[in-house]
């Protein structure tokens, strides 16, 4: 199980205490009712906490019909989460890695479609042909292993071009997919479009460190975001988030270690290995899950000097990287929404275009 990234802090629940969203499903994991002192009418705020795609998800949403809202969100990321599992053999996913030529359904063509244009994009940074591999390590089964540089180089020579034209796809023969690093984003796009349709002004969306909002706080203002601190318990900083998504990547999500060196779930396409480019956390912020899911694991697998070069040739979003060595960078737009939790010591750098 992967833990969350970015947790949904809410100050104002008590005494101005920070209270993370564990604590909070902890006492309520049903739908409660609480008095919008914005709109002084009594509306109806639901929560829902599940398990899909390999993590714990908590869905809060607020207005009329909340309950019945969270509820059809649930079935629909238990929907999506059973396209894309890659080791079910009856998922799509699962089906083109078992060499079967797959109708695919809509969601299936444009995530595919979407994670290789960004795999071009990125230069290969994103690579979802890196399945082979993460079983190779043992990351699908917790059975973990570090593999000869002859068998990474021979996995990776296994993958093939994928061309996705019309709705039926057959993948190269060796290549095997696995949408890990881009499925929680865009199903929090899904959803994200499906509340809004409904009505939705107000809701947060948590998809095991993928936030996703909708709009603000029931009271108007932004949500409070804990940024996790990689290497220590609690936040190492609170982000203010207003209508949008917020995507961590992070080496300490899950790894393992061996003789003293901590090997993580987010591989570089060009060696095969866990990445190791001097990030242990990438948050990516903007308007788009999946852009911002997309991007969190290639910035990761980039570096700084890499992703500050990406950021500054593309506009659409904002950053906030962690090095390993304790500092952390963020773009400018996030200079006033990010507050450094009281006691971290890290130096902070604001990077300007
Ligand atoms: P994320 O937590 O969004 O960074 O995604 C990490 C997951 O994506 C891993 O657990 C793998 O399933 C998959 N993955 C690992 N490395 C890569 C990569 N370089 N490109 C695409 N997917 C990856
Ligand atoms: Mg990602």
């Amino acid at each position: 199980m992967t833990s969350g990234s970015i947790i949904y802090v809410d100050v104002s629940v008590k005494r101005g205490e920070l209270i993370g969203i564990k604590r909070l499903t902890a006492m309520a994991t049903v739908t409660l009712s609480v008095l919008f002192t914005a709109c002084s009418r009594e509306a109806e705020k639901s929560e829902l906490t599940i398990y899909a795609m390999d993590t714990v998800m908590s869905l809060t949403v607020y207005g009329d019909d909340a309950d019945r809202l969270t509820a059809q969100a649930s079935a629909r990321i238990n929907e999506l989460s059973s396209l894309w599992a890659a080791g079910d053999t009856g998922s799509e996913v699962g089906r083109l890695n078992n060499g079967e030529e797959v109708e695919l359904s809509p969601e299936t063509t444009e995530l595919i479609s979407f994670s290789l244009a960004m795999g071009t994009q990125t230069d290969g940074a994103l690579d979802i042909r890196l399945y082979p591999l993460m079983k190779e390590w043992g990351f699908t089964t917790s059975e973990y292993n570090v593999p000869e540089l002859n068998r990474l180089n021979e996995l990776l020579d296994m993958r093939g071009d994928i061309h996705i034209s019309g709705s039926t796809l057959a993948l190269p023969q060796g290549t095997e997919i696995d949408l890990g690093a881009v499925a929680k984003g865009y199903t929090g796009d899904i959803l994200y479009e499906m509340l809004s349709e409904a009505g939705v002004t107000s809701a947060i969306l948590d998809l095991g460190g993928n936030i996703h909002v909708i709009g603000g706080k029931p009271d108007g203002t932004p949500w409070r975001l804990g940024i996790k601190d990689p290497r220590a318990d609690g936040n190492i900083g609170v982000l203010e988030l207003y209508d949008g998504a917020a995507v961590t990547s992070g080496d300490y999500e899950r790894y393992f270690e061996d003789d003293g060196t901590r090997y993580c779930h987010i591989l570089d396409p060009k060696t095969g290995r866990p990445a190791a480019n001097g990030l242990c956390s990438v948050t990516v912020v903007g308007k788009e899950g999946r852009l911002c899911d997309a991007l969190s694991t290639a910035l990761f697998v980039m570096g700084s000097e890499d992703a500050e070069r990406y950021w500054r040739s593309h506009n659409d979003f904002q950053m906030i990287l962690i090095e390993i060595d304790g500092d952390i960078l963020i773009t400018e737009g996030l200079e006033h929404s990010f507050t450094l939790s009281d006691g971290t010591n890290s130096k902070v750098q604001i990077i300007r275009s």
